[in-house]
């Protein structure tokens, strides 16, 4: 194949036998080329190899609204929300009561998904994780594929053990005259069966040198044989199986737990105990095979850095959150690449949500964020390097397990996002203007069946919904005071400001969100875009603002450049080519012409 060294890349027009698109969530354009420039993309079959063998894209320009659901939806179908009728990361549907709403993640497009398409074509298709590919409806699903699981069967916690409180064990060896402290840690698993375990907790002076010093945790399940053993700083996990709340059959379940600190003359202990989790996959028996080769969920970063942002004595330190991001893009390699050597797909689609966790929680940048200060802010930027360089490691993970005579890797990524440092609490917005009505019947509000309106957001997105006449089951608006309505709430929305900035930098009306691709029967009868700085809440407690407590968000229009994702493939059939901008919805008919099919949809 002498011409396909000529240009430096394969020929031209020969389609891909295999095409893996990866997205990695919340990793801006501009960020993923800083990465690329600055040598934090450091790997020739990451980042870079992408950009100087194959098609890039300067900036891949998302649909309106800037969530994870609605462009996730939108690069496998070629459309904008309007399109696909995936308006929100939550949004309401007609003709339920208003009470109700829909997740964007497990909400079937009125466009053909690619994973639905390609079948069509007689392609076999693995979807890995990818937002709208739930398993729960046959246009929700590929051939095969891992769904996102469900929260953590028991939540993570942070322990300290007192040598007061320990016990002793003689399983254990210590040296130096130093007996074991041994302590018991019950994990409670709620509505599981088993309802708890029971893990034994060792803390050891495993250097014999004459000084008598604790330094090593060593833990077991209560009713197994095997220690793990952890020193300061590192991870051990806890495996067990259960079978928890949906479950059919008992699961192994995962909890990766670490040794913040030991102080070593006392025997004082502060152990993390990560959230317990399992995988989720379709069909049983592909679920089966998968989780024996890598083992249980290991679970996203833990937002309980949160905390320590404002108390360094609180929740865990930021390097622990990016060594969660970290071991979640490793496990997730590891499935990618364990289907691509053991099972038959023609087209696998891959899921990263690293970048957009860290981001929520540690884009802290601006002197206005409750979290800020100059030493924090360059912590935030270089945690945010090292998962860049997990990104391109990733990258290069999947490139090496590929053949670029047959197969083509896409890279994508969603949106980026904006440091923020307000809340607003649509539904407080709306009663302050006697707008919502909430039940009282003590404990937290919920929102009445006969309440005007309602604001159902996400990140700097808001729908407000009107309860219409007619149209609700048990509407109030009367069709007639519909304008007078919409007003009275864009007036209560447009006054909003905080630290002297306007909190909301658009109001459409249903109709006028057509600019913007939003106009659909499945958006508000208002759809509210906030400013950079500015996130929006559902709560129906608290104020109508407030100081965020987290850091980072995106749903703010994507005119704004730092919403752009990004566009990298390399392989067969895919020429070397630098592009300019180019927006989301070309990606899927691009997939489908180097996969051998055009899109007819
Ligand atoms: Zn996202």
């Amino acid at each position: 194949m002498a011409f396909a060294c000529q240009s430096g890349g394969p020929p031209e027009g020969i389609r891909a036998e295999r095409v893996v698109m990866v997205s990695y969530d919340s990793v801006g354009a501009d960020v993923a080329w800083q990465w690329i420039e600055d040598g934090t993309a450091s790997s020739p079959d990451g980042f870079r190899g992408l950009a100087e063998n194959g098609l890039s894209a300067e900036r891949l320009r998302p649909v309106d609204p800037t969530l994870t659901a609605v462009q996730h939806i939108s690069l496998v179908t070629g459309r904008e929300a309007s399109g696909t009728g995936v308006v929100s990361n939550s949004f309401r549907v007609p003709e339920t009561p208003i009470t109700e709403w829909v997740s964007g993640f497990s909400a079937s497009s009125q466009a053909k998904p690619l994973w639905v398409a390609a079948r069509e074509h007689g392609l076999k298709v693995a979807t890995l994780m990818w937002p709208g590919a739930d398993g729960q409806a046959p246009d929700r699903m590929g051939d095969f594929g891992a769904t996102w699981p469900g929260p953590a069967v028991s939540p993570s916690e942070i322990f300290d053990f007192s040598p007061e409180t320990a016990e002793t064990t003689g399983e254990v060896p210590s040296n130096d005259g130093l007996a074991p402290l041994m302590w018991r840690l019950t994990i409670d698993l709620g509505t599981s069966s088993p309802a708890e375990v029971e893990t034994l907790v060792a803390l050891v002076d495993a250097n014999p040198n004459g000084t008598p010093r604790y330094d090593t945790v060593a833990v077991r399940l209560s009713d197994a044989i095997d220690w793990s053993y952890a020193g300061e700083m590192e991870w051990l996990e806890i495996s067990f199986d259960a079978q928890g709340p949906g479950d059919t059959r008992p699961r192994r379940y995962g909890a990766w737990c670490k040794v913040l600190y030991i102080d070593r003359m006392t025997g004082d202990l502060r152990f993390y105990r990560g959230g317990a989790n399992r995988l989720t996959a379709y069909p049983a028996s592909f679920e089966d095979r998968l989780a024996e080769a890598i083992g249980a969920w290991p679970g996203e970063a833990d937002r309980k850095v949160l905390d320590w942002w404002l108390d360094l004595d609180e929740g865990i330190d930021l390097d622990t959150f990016v060594e969660q991001g970290r071991r979640l893009d490793r496990y997730l390699d590891r499935m990618a690449t364990w289907v691509l050597t053991e099972e038959e797909a023609d087209l696998v689609l891959v899921y990263h949500s690293a970048v957009d966790v860290y981001l929520h929680s540690a884009l802290v940048t601006d002197e206005l964020q409750w979290a800020f200060s100059p030493g924090r802010a360059i912590a935030g930027r270089e945690g945010l390097k090292r998962l860049g360089r997990s990104v391109d490691e990733s990258i290069a993970s999947m490139w090496r397990y590929l053949d670029p005579a047959r197969d083509a890797l896409v890279v994508v990524s969603d949106h980026g996002q904006l440091p923020i440092f307000e809340v607003v609490n649509a539904n407080r917005v709306l009663a302050g203007a006697g707008l919502l009505k909430t039940t009282d019947g003590g404990g937290p509000a919920r929102l009445a069946s006969d309440t005007p309106m309602v604001a159902v957001t996400s990140g700097a997105t808001i729908h407000l919904y009107l309860n219409l006449e007619g149209r609700e089951p048990g509407g109030v608006v009367p069709k007639n005071e519909v304008v007078e309505y919409l007003q009275r709430a864009a007036r209560a929305f447009a006054d909003l400001e905080a630290e002297g900035r306007p909190a909301v930098e658009k109001i459409f009306t249903r109709e006028e969100a057509a600019a913007v691709g939003l106009n659909h029967q499945n958006s508000g009868d208002l759809v509210i875009f906030l400013a950079p700085g500015f996130a929006a809440s559902g709560a129906l407690d608290g104020p109508a603002l407030e100081p965020s407590r987290y850091y980072g968000q995106h749903g703010f229009l994507a005119a704004h450049d730092e919403m752009c994702g990004m566009l990298f493939a390399r392989g067969a059939g895919i020429k070397r080519k630098r592009m300019g901008e180019v927006q989301t919805p070309v990606v899927a008919p691009m997939v489908a012409r180097w996969l051998g099919f055009e899109v007819s949809w």
